[in-house]
């Protein structure tokens, strides 16, 4: 495992361990299938992954204790824990915020965090963020040794990083890194904020929620023709660790052959050549011809008041930009439910608040329910488009 270290002193694993998608029960729960995800643990661990990132509330507060309770087999000192404070529900006064870093403590049943964020700390959360002294509770804790380096992640403009980064004493800061955003949601630029600053980036979404892996075919055959034995998701791991001041690439991985391919990926870890950034580059744009919505499926937006599955319906509506089936699209669509259905949205304009990616989603939903109307009405029941395609 190639190895980065902070600041000159602790090596830290390139490729750390995103504990936000974790193998679940089943679609409907975000219990965690612990079985399967114990041995994708015990398999980083085995080869050499040093760094686990969570949060309070990621699987709606179960990603923690599993983590707690797979890493606490092993030495305290052969692994790094990052985590981090929402401030939004259920953190509402400076009471919660004690409680909550009391409880992340027993949680990992440690007494120490190596790496603490404030968890998006951005236009939307900031006056909670400054009205309820968030810094200086953190800073204080960081002074009596229960933090080792204090940062946050964040969901902004690169305007709005700056202002952030100058803020605070801070030691490192997570932005969203990823080929398709380093352009299209000024990545580049807030990769160049923080490393003028000295401040060492953790990278989260390197591979867009698995969107980057599942691009148009044109793209996957660029890559693909370029180089058959590489996967879709190392192209974009080793894009963003190319980048000298990335300490970290966390992937957040949800089956045991995706940790296997992540971690050949950034074991003897090659950086991306001049030529295979051309490569890069024509694959991306072959991918913004398909108008496909900038969702990774993080979940922030849910759950929605009227019953809309909204990651999901983003999803089928970006498989059908880049694969173009409508019978696969209805069929998809309908197993949605009724209920489930962009055509619910009553533009009530919550989970906009809450979208890191700023996706209009409310104009979406409304696009997308025409759209799958006019599909639904003028596809057949039964794929003969495709059966004549496989003939
Ligand atoms: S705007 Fe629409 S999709 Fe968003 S939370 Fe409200 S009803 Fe749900
Ligand atoms: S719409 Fe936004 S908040 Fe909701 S899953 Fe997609 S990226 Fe996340």
């Amino acid at each position: 495992m190639e190895l980065r270290k902070y600041k000159g002193q602790e090596p830290l694993s390139l490729l750390g361990f995103g504990a936000m998608r974790l193998p679940r029960l089943n679609d409907q729960t975000q219990e965690i299938d612990k079985e399967k995800a114990f041995e994708m643990i015990d398999y980083a661990m085995a080869h050499g992954v040093n760094y686990y990132d969570t949060s309070y509330v990621y699987h709606a507060g179960l990603s923690e204790p599993f983590l707690g309770e797979a890493l606490s087999r092993y030495p305290r000192e052969s692994y790094h824990i990052a985590t981090k404070l929402p401030p939004w529900p259920p953190v509402s006064t400076e009471d919660d915020i004690k409680r909550i870093f009391d409880e992340q403590l027993a949680r990992f049943k440690t007494d120490y965090f190596d790496f603490y964020l404030i968890h998006n700390y951005s236009s939307n959360t900031r006056k909670n963020i400054e009205k309820l002294h968030f810094y200086d509770f953190l800073r204080e804790k960081k002074e009596q040794g229960y933090i080792k380096r204090l940062g946050f992640s964040m969901h902004d403009t690169p305007e709005m990083l700056a202002e952030i980064a100058d803020k605070h004493e801070w030691d490192f800061a997570q932005i969203q890194l990823n080929y398709l955003d380093w352009d299209m949601q000024k990545a580049k630029e807030q990769y160049e904020v923080l490393t003028s600053r000295g401040l060492p980036v953790t990278v989260m979404e390197p591979i867009r929620g698995g969107g980057l892996v599942n691009l148009c075919p044109e793209s996957i055959k660029i890559l693909h023709d370029y180089n058959p034995d590489a996967s879709a998701a190392s192209w974009a791991l080793r894009f963003v660790a190319s980048l000298p001041n990335v300490l970290v690439v966390l992937s957040g991985m949800s089956t045991l052959d995706q940790v296997k391919d992540n971690i050949n990926t950034m074991t003897n870890f090659k950086p991306l050549s001049d030529e295979e950034r051309a490569v890069l580059e024509k694959a991306v744009a072959a991918y913004r011809k398909t108008g496909s919505i900038p969702c990774t499926s993080c979940g922030y937006c849910m759950p929605c008041p009227a019953g809309v599955d909204i990651p999901r319906t983003f999803a089928l509506y970006n498989a059908h930009c880049a694969k173009k089936s409508a019978w696969d699209f209805v069929q998809e669509y309908r197993a949605l439910g009724d209920e489930h259905q962009a055509h619910r949205c009553i533009r009530c304009g919550k989970c906009m608040m809450h979208c890191p990616q700023n996706i209009k989603i409310p104009d979406q939903m409304h696009s997308i329910a025409e759209f799958a109307a006019e599909m639904m009405r003028t596809t057949p029941d039964r794929p003969f488009a495709d059966a004549v395609k496989i003939k």
